[in-house]
């Protein structure tokens, strides 16, 4: 029997704390062995990555795939191959935008049903956190949630229905209940009166446009929730993650409550770092997010605290929706456009690129998209190139730049913001626990090799 099912040969490997030319040797699905050189004799198979770059898989702890019941607007297979493509080898799938969300065991339990067989890269599920479910958090944790989630602000349209926003009391009495179960909530931080109430006033005014659309959620509307949950967070001892912060004063805000010894975490995603309120307005709606984009000033702000560690991790928010409600029309306003940037496959390869531009180191941006995702959700097998972590692999060629093209897209509904722009690198290959998922040539060669993962005690 040989020592290793593949050798990853030749390869540049972002370590966590270095960048080294190794073969990886795997067996089980394990990293079994770094060396300079290993013997191909050893292996029953093996894989040239000479001239690539060899980083931990994406963990990406933020994307929406909205099934059961929305399936038509994206969908396991069709996610999963985007994520595959982009060098994510594991995602969390959020608990709201499915018929019935995941705020009760059963409705975890079906969306795992849903998910087997179906998703090239592993994945995870949160649990919701809604008025009236504080009671199913026990047994959603049982059934494998690997965190929880709640709404600040209401998540618009009709997803309003049937997911709703946290009031006081339920992210108080959530919070209280998930520190008991050693849990973690995860916000979506903005103030729902201020926003409402500006998108009223705008509306009525007749102020319907993008730059009205981001007039109407304003840094304070951030800046009031966050300040609240890590209130909430500190009295009853909940850990916290805020999710797609927009802010530099947000992250200046968190980072002081981790100072005073609040359990918190903070993420943010590729377009408060790559986009801005102008793209936004020359987009249109395949830009349009909450929070909103923000200006040029506060992307640089958001980029050197970044540098500085402020940031805890980076997510896609990967949320999209059939293409028509991304259009614009007689008796559509941008108000009315759903609020998702659908661009999973263009996280690993747009931080990566753009981060190395601006100074950053790879294990560095490693860290953010993968280590510490990893840690911060338990999910204690993955994250980092090291013996006895999954073989969790994104092969990235750093020395080609692209120019995105729709067609490109492996998500069902092919709007991106970054459609048309010109990409610094290219994901080759992504390689799960092992097996390659998906190669630039021959895109998804296992689309259902994923499993669920859940988080370790
Ligand atoms: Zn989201």
């Amino acid at each position: 029997m040989k020592r290793f099912d593949l050798i990853l040969r030749g390869g540049t490997v972002v370590l966590p704390d270095a960048v080294r030319r190794l073969d990886i040797g795997v067996r089980d699905g394990k990293i079994a062995e770094l060396a300079e050189e290993l013997d191909p004799d050893d292996a029953a198979a093996s894989a040239d990555a000479r001239g690539c770059h060899v980083l931990p898989g994406m963990i990406d702890a933020h994307v929406h795939l909205n099934e059961p019941g929305n399936g038509h607007w994206e969908g396991f297979e069709t996610g999963s191959a985007a994520l595959a493509a982009g060098g994510c080898t594991t995602y969390l799938d959020m608990p709201l935008n499915g018929i019935p969300p995941a705020v009760t065991a059963d409705a975890l339990r079906k969306k795992a049903g849903l998910a087997r067989g179906r998703s090239a890269v592993d994945y995870a599920f949160w649990g919701g956190l809604m008025p009236g479910h504080v009671r199913d958090l026990p047994e959603l944790a049982a059934a494998g949630a690997v965190a929880f989630k709640a709404f600040m602000s209401e998540p618009g349209g009709e997803e309003a229905e049937r997911f709703r926003a946290v009031d006081d009391w339920t992210l108080y009495e959530g919070m209280a209940r998930i520190a008991e179960l050693g849990g973690l909530l995860a916000v979506h931080a903005e103030n729902d009166a201020i926003t409402s109430g500006l998108a009223v006033r705008l509306k009525a005014a007749g102020c319907v446009s993008a730059r009205d659309y981001a007039a109407s959620r304003p840094p304070e509307a951030e800046l009031e929730a966050v300040h609240r949950a890590l209130f909430f967070a500190e009295r009853t001892g909940c850990r916290v993650h805020f999710v797609h912060v927009s802010t530099a004063d947000a992250l200046l805000m968190i980072d002081a409550a981790k100072r005073r010894g609040v359990d918190a975490s903070a993420e943010t995603c590729p377009h408060y770092l790559l986009l801005t309120e102008a793209d936004m307005e020359r987009i249109g709606p395949a830009a349009k997010c909450a929070p909103p984009l923000r200006g040029e000033a506060e992307r640089e702000r958001m980029w050197r605290m970044l540098a500085e560690g402020y940031v805890d991790l980076i997510a896609s928010d990967h949320s999209p929706c059939p293409d028509e409600w991304k259009q614009l029309g007689p008796g559509r306003t941008f108000f009315d456009a759903w609020g998702g940037i659908a661009a999973a496959q263009s996280s690993l390869e747009l931080m990566v690129s753009e981060g190395v531009r601006r100074g950053l180191t790879l294990p560095a941006i490693a860290g953010l998209l993968a280590e510490r995702p990893a840690r911060r959700f338990g999910l204690s097998t993955k994250g980092k190139i090291a013996e006895g972590f999954d073989a969790d692999f994104a092969v990235v060629d750093l020395n080609r730049s692209y120019v995105l093209m729709r067609e490109q897209l492996l998500q069902r509904h092919k709007h991106s913001p970054y459609a048309g722009r010109t990409i610094g690198c290219k994901v080759k290959e992504t390689y799960v626990r092992g097996r390659r998922v998906y190669a630039e040539d021959r895109g998804i060669t296992e689309p259902g090799h994923g499993v669920q993962v859940r988080p370790s005690a």
